[in-house]
């Protein structure tokens, strides 16, 4: 289904969305492509006329009422999460209280945006800045979080009086539909969110060269955001990036290991590991190595594998053939060059269908395996030794990605250290879950241009404005 100008659209051309537990089709949706991306960026400029004058206090009305509506289908769509995605469904609930979160702190945000008033040098004249929305945005999202990427994105547009084009991924384009449906029902006005499922590179090419699009907000990998980024620099539009990262965790010999090990299950294994700020590679001190080694192995092991709505299910499926093949290669390289398993390993077993594996940790892992510097989107971790604190330092500091690191220790000034030093957007110290919507996401590096979440998400879609005005 597609959703322009307030209306609903059904096309000849459809796509099979999979269940990656199962590997079975759950659905066809209706697809578009150029011609209804046009189409949608035109009702979004239309919209934008009238959006962008609405006071804050009713968009954020607005916003307010696809919150109440979510709320009441929130265990609908994160059924549909757990479908289409294939993570357990207390995650995928937890997912729809973030989605929901982002437009609630948002309808907020909508009445509070100020401009400025600067002094001026000469006494006739009056300096003002204005803020103002930015224009049409396009959105395209992935299908890690269905739900929660699509409401980061347009809730704080929509605050900043933009209108949106969004292209979910099409792995979960009926998340996004369920949205809409949210939407829709909120009475948004026609024009002000448009949805466009179909081919990404037909879609993407005219989001990226149409000159009404003034803004552009990405979410996926580095390769395909480095192609839109030079795509969107012919017409010049304003972007977000939200690209990958190799996390480093690293875990001093101070640290509080029970924390460590709790830690690298969330911060490693959500998800099966497939999200940006997921850890990829494990650094833990040398004179602590075995015994942590063995603490990660035993509680990894415990770790319930299956299908998503089976209760009690930690680990759903990976999203699809090519990220199991990409986990197979990385631990068959790793084991090549001297990494020991000593926990999971293999495809798992225990489903008969799907794209499930076993949560891994690997030993002895060194910086020249695949696993080092390749992101790994899946549930294995490396571990690395480490001997000195300018050793770790120097390892964990990748040369491409910047998006999120995590440090274990008790002493202060070592974490103070840490803080200053890992050249990172997002850096947890003991902690392994740093995300909050007041924070700024974003990544440095390669990993991301741009904030997503508080204030710093809002500003990605405002331009400044000063206007000088001499009275006399
Ligand atoms: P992944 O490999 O994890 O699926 P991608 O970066 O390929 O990550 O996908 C993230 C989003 O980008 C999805 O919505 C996908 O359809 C979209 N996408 C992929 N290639 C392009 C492209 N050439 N132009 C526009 N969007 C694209």
């Amino acid at each position: 289904m597609l959703y322009i100008n307030g209306k609903w659209r059904k096309t000849k051309q459809e796509m099979d969305v999979t269940n990656p537990a199962t590997g079975e089709v759950i659905h066809a949706v209706s697809m578009g492509g150029k011609e209804e991306t046009k189409e949608a960026i035109t009702s979004a400029k239309q919209a934008f006329q009238t959006w962008k004058k609405t006071p804050g206090k009713i968009r954020g009305d607005y916003l307010n009422k696809v919150v109440h509506l979510m709320k009441e289908k929130s265990e609908l769509l994160a059924e549909t999460i757990t479908k289409e995605n294939g993570k357990p469904l207390p995650d995928a609930r937890r997912e729809v209280a973030s989605a929901i979160e982002y437009l609630n702190w948002y309808a907020e945000e909508a009445k509070r945006i100020y401009g400025d008033t600067l002094p001026a040098t000469h006494p006739d004249k009056h300096l003002m800045v204005l803020r103002q929305p930015i224009g049409v945005s396009a959105a395209i999202t992935p299908w890690n979080f269905p739900l929660s990427m699509i409401t980061r994105k347009i809730a704080p547009a929509l605050a900043a009086g933009c209108t949106v084009v969004l292209k979910p991924a099409p792995q979960t384009p009926i998340s996004a539909v369920k949205v809409f449906e949210c939407f829709h029902e909120a009475e948004l006005p026609d024009g002000v969110v448009n949805l466009i499922i179909g081919p990404a590179e037909e879609i993407g090419k005219e989001m990226t060269s149409n000159p009404d699009v003034r803004k552009l907000t990405f979410t996926g990998s580095t390769v395909v955001g480095k192609k839109l980024l030079k795509d969107a620099s012919d017409t010049v539009k304003k972007v977000s990036m939200e690209l990958g990262g190799h996390a480093p965790y690293i875990v001093f010999e101070d640290a509080d290991l029970d924390l460590a090990v709790k830690g690298i299950l969330l911060s490693k294994f959500k998800n099966s590991g497939q999200t940006c700020i997921s850890t990829n590679r494990v650094y833990v001190a040398e004179s602590i190595a075995e015994e942590f080694g063995e603490k990660l192995a035993e509680k990894v092991s415990q770790l319930k594998v299956g299908n998503g709505f089976t209760e009690g299910t930690d680990i759903g499926p990976l999203i699809n053939q090519g990220a199991l093949v990409k986990v197979e290669n990385q631990i068959s390289d790793a084991v090549k060059k001297g990494g020991k398993v000593i926990s999971g390993g293999k495809r798992y077993e225990g489903e008969t269908k799907g794209y499930f594996y076993e949560p891994t940790v690997i030993q002895h892992a060194t910086e020249d395996m695949q696993i080092a510097t390749e992101e790994t989107f899946g549930p294995i971790a490396p571990l690395f030794t480490f001997q000195s604190e300018q050793e770790v330092i120097n390892q964990a500091n990748h040369k491409y990605y910047g998006l999120a690191a995590y440090c274990f220790t008790k002493d202060l000034g070592r974490g103070l250290r840490m803080m200053e030093e890992l050249e990172y957007g997002i850096v947890g110290i003991n902690d392994p879950a740093p995300i909050v919507i007041q924070a700024p996401f974003g990544g440095i590096k390669e990993s991301g241009i741009g904030n997503e979440g508080g204030k710093y998400g809002l500003e990605e879609y405002l331009e400044d404005k000063f206007v000088s005005i001499r009275t006399v």
